[in-house]
């Protein structure tokens, strides 16, 4: 199972992928927090991509295309991965191809979670993560059981650098183009499965389920 999810920042792909790793048992490998625990540790990489990952801008695709090459090298790889946050170009999607023939494998499934721009307003200005172990809740939508605290570690949530207004509306256009051209690219090759990602977060869970067992059962 070699599974990209498409969609938009704020269209639920963190929340969702939750749920996908520990039912599929197969590692969730998103850019994003890579990138971001690279810029806590202060290592080479992350310096380097500290100011586009502020300002809310695409990191260059040579840096991402190394660092996932590499993450997809590792071990708990090999049978298996769900992509978050990666593709974000065609380039960045035809590299993506290239790695995964070299080694015999093609993407099994491209999950494409459709949300309008409005409700990722909403989601993403509202939006709190545990920096601790990397989960997704909302002020109003997907509240943790005891306010500022993660339900899975205990840890203090925060908001992101990123989920700032000014932010905000640099990612979402930064990718909204984008994102249609890589939802096309894979719809010509039959491997896009759209999911309407404005339902209940249940409710989502359970179109994926179908999409991914759909010639996996
Ligand atoms: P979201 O969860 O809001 O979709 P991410 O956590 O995936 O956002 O990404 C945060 C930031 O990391 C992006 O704004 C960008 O700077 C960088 N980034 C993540 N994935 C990629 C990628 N595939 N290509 C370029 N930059 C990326
Ligand atoms: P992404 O990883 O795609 O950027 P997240 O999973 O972090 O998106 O979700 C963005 C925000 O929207 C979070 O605050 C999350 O709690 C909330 N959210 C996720 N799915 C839903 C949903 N189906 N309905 C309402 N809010 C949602
Ligand atoms: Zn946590």
């Amino acid at each position: 199972m070699q599974v990209v999810f498409l969609g938009l920042p704020g269209a639920g792909k963190g929340t969702q992928a939750v749920s996908i790793t520990e039912e599929f048992h197969i590692p969730h490998i998103a850019t994003g927090d890579m990138f971001r625990e690279a810029k806590a540790a202060k290592t080479p990489l992350g310096k380097e991509v500290q100011e586009y990952l502020d300002k809310g801008l695409l990191v260059p695709d040579e840096l991402t295309i190394r660092l996932v090459r590499e993450r997809l090298g590792q071990a708990d790889a090999r049978h298996g991965f769900l992509l978050d946050g990666f593709p974000r170009t065609l380039p960045q999607a035809q590299a993506l191809d290239g790695m995964l023939a070299e080694e015999g494998l093609g993407l099994t499934h491209v999950l494409y979670l459709l949300v309008s721009e409005t409700e990722l307003l909403q989601r993403l200005t509202g939006r709190r993560v545990c920096p601790d172990c990397g989960a997704s809740y909302h002020a109003a939508f997907h509240p943790p059981r005891s306010a500022g605290v993660c339900d899975r570690c205990g840890g203090a949530l925060i908001q992101r650098a990123d989920d700032r207004p000014e932010a905000v509306s640099v990612r979402l256009r930064e990718n909204l183009e984008r994102t249609r051209m890589l939802s096309e690219f894979y719809e010509k090759r039959g491997l896009l499965a759209t999911i309407d990602g404005e339902r209940p977060i249940g409710h989502v869970y359970d179109e994926i389920r179908q999409a991914l067992r759909g010639d996996h059962s």
